[in-house]
C-alpha cells in the first residue's frame, strides 16, 4: 500500500519506519531539511513511562497558581485573545478530576509502556545509538512535604505495576553520586529503575536513515498547505509548495501544526502548543554530572545526561506559536543545573532551545483512524512524544496493515473528543 506521512518529528518517522519494515511503500512529506528539527530536536530526553501521567489532575488549578507566582516559575501563562487557547484550557480544567485523572493516566500508561517494550526490540534489532542510558529516572524533593506527597502517586504505580523505589536522601547517592557534593538541599527521592533515557535528535535522525534503508523517500523542504478531500473517496491529495501529493492513506504526524490542517475536514483537534526551553551543556567533570535523569520536583526541570552534554529541559509556557528565545527561561534551567550540579559543566557554554509541545487537554495523544476511512492522525503526544514514539509507530502499522495491534486502542483515538 502507498502511505503518505506528513511530519518527520520522531513521531512521523517512528510510523514510517514501522510501515517500511512492514512492505508499504512509504513517502514522508517535511517541510524542515532534515528530520527532528522541530520539537524532536532538542527535549529532555527521558523514555518515561513511570511518568507517563496526564498534566491535568485534582490539585493542579491551585499548585498552577502558586506555579505562576515562583521566581523560577514552572508554568507561565501569556494573556492572549487566543480562543484555541481559553478552550484548551477550560478542557484541561475539566479533566483535574481525580476520575478523568485516572481514566487519562491509564490510557497514556498503556500506550508509553507498549512503547518501551517496542523500543527495546527496535535496539536488539537494528542496534540504534542514540547516547541511550538504561539506568532510571530519579524525581528528586527538596522538601519532606514533597517526599511524603509520594504516597499518591505510589498508590497509582503499584496500581499499575510500575517498579520504583521511595528513597531517602543518602539512597540517592548510589545512583546519582555527584548529589553528595550538594545533599543537603534535597530530602529525598522516588527512583523509576525502570525508565531509560536517550536523545530524541539522534534516533530520529538514525532511524530515518534506517527508514531510508528499507525504502522510504524523505521529501524533504516541502510546505504542506492544504489536506485536499471529498466526501465520497475521502483525501484525494495532499497540496504543498512543491505541488500536489497522493497515496492509497494519509497519516498526519504534524505535531502542534496538526489541528489546522484537518479542522477544513471538520474534524476538531484539540492540540494546543504548550512551549518548553532546553539548554545543552557540554560536561566538563563526568563525576559532577547526573548519571541519568534527575527531574528537579520543586522546578519541574529535567536534568539527563547524554553522552557528554547535560541536557537541562523544563517550562510550561502557554503562548501560541510563538518561538521567541526568553532569557528569563534560560536563567531557570541554569539556576538548576548549577545548583544541582556545579561542577558538571559551565552553562556559559550552553545551547539553549525552544520546542512547542503537542498537547491533548486529557495528555492523552490522538492516534490511529478517524471518521475518513483513508485519513489517519498520529498527534498530541505532549510532554511524552519521544516515550511513546516507538509504541507509536507499531499501532499504526499494524492499523494501516489491517492487523489488530498489540495493545486496546480504547480512548487513543479522536473518536474520544466526537471527531
Ligand atoms: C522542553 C521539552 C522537553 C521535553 N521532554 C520530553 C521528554 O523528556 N520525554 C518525552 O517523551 N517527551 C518530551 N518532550 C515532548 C516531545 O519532544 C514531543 O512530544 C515530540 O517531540 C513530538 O513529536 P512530533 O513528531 O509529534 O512533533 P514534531 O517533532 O514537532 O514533528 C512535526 C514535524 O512536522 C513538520 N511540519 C509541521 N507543519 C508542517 C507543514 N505545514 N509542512 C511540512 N512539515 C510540517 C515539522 O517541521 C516537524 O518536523 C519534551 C518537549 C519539550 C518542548
Amino acid at each position: 500500500m502507498q502511505v503518505l506521512i506528513l511530519g518527520s518529528g520522531v513521531i512521523g518517522t517512528s510510523v514510517a519506519y514501522y510501515l517500511a519494515r512492514a512492505g508499504h511503500e512509504v513517502t514522508v512529506l517535511e517541510r524542515q531539511p532534515a528530520p527532528a528539527l522541530e520539537t524532536s530536536f532538542g527535549n529532555a530526553g527521558e523514555v518515561s513511562p513511570g511518568y507517563s501521567a496526564p498534566w491535568a489532575g485534582p490539585g493542579v488549578p491551585v499548585k498552577a497558581i502558586k506555579w505562576m507566582l515562583m521566581q523560577h516559575s514552572p508554568l507561565v501563562v501569556k494573556p492572549m485573545l487566543d480562543p484555541a487557547m481559553w478552550r484548551w484550557g477550560l478542557s484541561m480544567l475539566r479533566n483535574c478530576t481525580q476520575a478523568r485523572y485516572e481514566l487519562n493516566k491509564g490510557r497514556m500508561v498503556r500506550l508509553a509502556e507498549y512503547s518501551r517494550d517496542c523500543l527495546k526490540a527496535l535496539r536488539a534489532d537494528t542496534g540504534i545509538q542514540y547516547d541511550e542510558r538504561m539506568q532510571g529516572t530519579l524525581q528528586l524533593f527538596r522538601t519532606q512535604q514533597q517526599l511524603d506527597g509520594t504516597a499518591k502517586d505510589v498508590e497509582v504505580l503499584k496500581a499499575s505495576g510500575v517498579p520504583y523505589q521511595v528513597l531517602d536522601r543518602e539512597g540517592c547517592l548510589p545512583y546519582e553520586p555527584a548529589l553528595a557534593a550538594v545533599k543537603e538541599k534535597f530530602v529525598g527521592g522516588l527512583r523509576l529503575p525502570g525508565d531509560e533515557t536517550g536523545d530524541c535528535f539522534k534516533f530520529t535522525q538514525a532511524l530515518a536513515r534506517l527508514a531510508e534503508a528499507a525504502g522510504v523517500t524523505f521529501r524533504f523542504g516541502v510546505n504542506i498547505q492544504a489536506i485536499e478531500h471529498d466526501a465520497a473517496k475521502g483525501v484525494t491529495a495532499v497540496r504543498t509548495d512543491k505541488g500536489k501529493f497522493t497515496a492509497d492513506r494519509y497519516v498526519v504526524a504534524l505535531g502542534s501544526y496538526s489541528p489546522a490542517l484537518v479542522r477544513p475536514l471538520g474534524i476538531d483537534l484539540p492540540v494546543y502548543p504548550v512551549k518548553g526551553f532546553s539548554i545543552t551543556v557540554p560536561i566538563t567533570d563526568a563525576d559532577g554530572a547526573p548519571e541519568s535523569t534527575v527531574m528537579d520536583e520543586t522546578f519541574k526541570v529535567a536534568v539527563t545526561r547524554l553522552g557528554d552534554r547535560i541536557r537541562v529541559g523544563g517550562t510550561a509556557q502557554l503562548s501560541g506559536f510563538d518561538l521567541a528565545l526568553n532569557p528569563r527561561r534560560r536563567d531557570t534551567l541554569e539556576h538548576v543545573v548549577t545548583d544541582l550540579f556545579p561542577k558538571g559543566g559551565n552553562v556559559r557554554d550552553a545551547s539553549f532551545w525552544t520546542g512547542l509541545r503537542p498537547m491533548t487537554p486529557d495528555g492523552t495523544p490522538v492516534v490511529g483512524a478517524t471518521r475518513i476511512p483513508n485519513l489517519m492522525l498520529s498527534t498530541g503526544h505532549g510532554t511524552l512524544g519521544w516515550t511513546m514514539a516507538a509504541g507509536t509507530g507499531r499501532v499504526m502499522a499494524d492499523l494501516i496493515a489491517g492487523k489488530a495491534p498489540e495493545i486496546d486502542m480504547e480512548g487513543l483515538t479522536v473518536a474520544r473528543y466526537g471527531g
